[in-house]
């Protein structure tokens, strides 16, 4: 947006941009006071050179970078001032999410960091004091927290490869059964040895074969993603269930839990990068599962959705295409 005031800082000019930016038409702006119309103090401060105002438009709060030039009359004499405007909020958002990010990551990769070194301390300056079971439960804290920290290292170069388009899927004919059986047994297994859950966990797959084309590897990440999801949004004892079958086309699974449920407006929301819903405040996280189950997903040609009853619990479905799109029609 283009403005230029007069000597006593009334507004001269209010293009079309500025009216689009602010919201303020020009009929609106002109002649009356820059800062009147703006609400802020536009000049800068001496030797301010560009800088960021914010601005109120509606509801929203605008940020607007400004940086401006005066402009003299023959003798010399300041004539006036002209601004321009360049709305920079999206960009103040992009900034806002990264420091989140970073601290919310740095807060994920410190928790099982600490009890690493913890527990590698303990050992090497009292191991003595510990029989072998005890060291041995000390080394399986340092191995399963180690691959915690695999995982968000992971979680995060998926993110960065779905962000450049560099995501590469190795499609292949699989019995998605077999990769739901492991992946249950092995949250199951995982909660057993933590001994916090209590879940009990079901499985429920039609007889049939269910070939799909997808990525093994990545297919059993989506699902280890869910189904830790729906321990860690549920209470202990709730029971967590995966079911499996053929539709034309698709062979769909559905990974339901008996937990707090997601609101309608989260819906879609939790799908997207770094959003952690309402219900995580208390379990930690990075945001990131969902955005790469459903990157995942995509690129394996499928689709995935939740549907929810707050306080009841939720579903998450996907869908992969069936191994051979002409045999499922049948
Ligand atoms: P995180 O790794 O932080 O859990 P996700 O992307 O996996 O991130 O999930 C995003 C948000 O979706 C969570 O913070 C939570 O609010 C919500 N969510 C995911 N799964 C469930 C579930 N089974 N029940 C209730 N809320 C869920």
């Amino acid at each position: 947006g283009i403005v230029a005031v007069d000597r006593s800082g009334r507004i001269v000019l209010w293009n079309a941009a500025a009216e689009r930016i602010t919201g303020i038409s020009s009929s609106e702006a002109l002649e009356r006071l820059a800062t009147e119309v703006l609400r802020f103090e536009i000049e800068a401060p001496e030797g301010s050179g560009e800088r960021s105002i914010s601005i109120r438009r509606g509801v929203r709060e605008l940020w607007l970078q400004v940086t401006e030039a005066v402009m003299r009359d023959p003798s010399d004499q300041v004539a006036g001032k002209i601004y321009t405007l360049r709305d920079v909020s999206a960009d103040r958002v992009v900034e806002q999410a990264k420091s989140d990010f970073v601290s919310s990551i740095s807060h994920e990769l410190r928790a099982p960091l600490t009890s690493i070194y913890g527990f590698a301390e303990t050992l090497l300056r009292r191991g003595e004091l510990f029989d072998d079971i005890q060291r041995r439960t000390f080394i399986a804290y340092i191995a399963s927290e180690s691959e915690r920290l695999t995982g968000i290292v992971d979680a995060l170069l998926d993110v960065a490869e779905l962000d450049s388009g560099d995501l590469q899927v190795e499609l292949a004919t699989i019995d998605v059964g077999n990769v739901v059986r492991e992946v249950v047994e092995s949250v199951r297994s995982d909660s057993e040895s933590s001994q916090r859950d209590g879940h009990s966990f079901r499985v429920d797959l039609s007889d049939e074969p269910l070939n799909a084309e997808a990525d093994r590897d990545k297919l059993r990440r989506v699902l280890t993603n869910l189904v830790d999801n729906a321990v860690k949004f549920s209470p202990s004892g709730g029971s967590v269930s995966v079911t499996g079958q053929r539709r034309s086309g698709v062979i769909e699974l559905r990974v339901r839990d008996e937990g707090v449920g997601i609101p309608e407006e989260e819906r879609e929301r939790i799908f997207r990068k770094f959003y952690r819903g309402s219900s995580s405040m208390l379990s930690g996280g990075t945001g990131l599962g969902l955005f790469i189950s459903r990157g995942l997903v995509t690129a394996m040609g499928g689709r995935i959705w939740v549907e929810s009853v707050e306080g009841e619990g939720s579903t998450f479905a996907l869908e992969l295409p069936f191994e051979n799109e002409s045999a499922a029609e049948e």
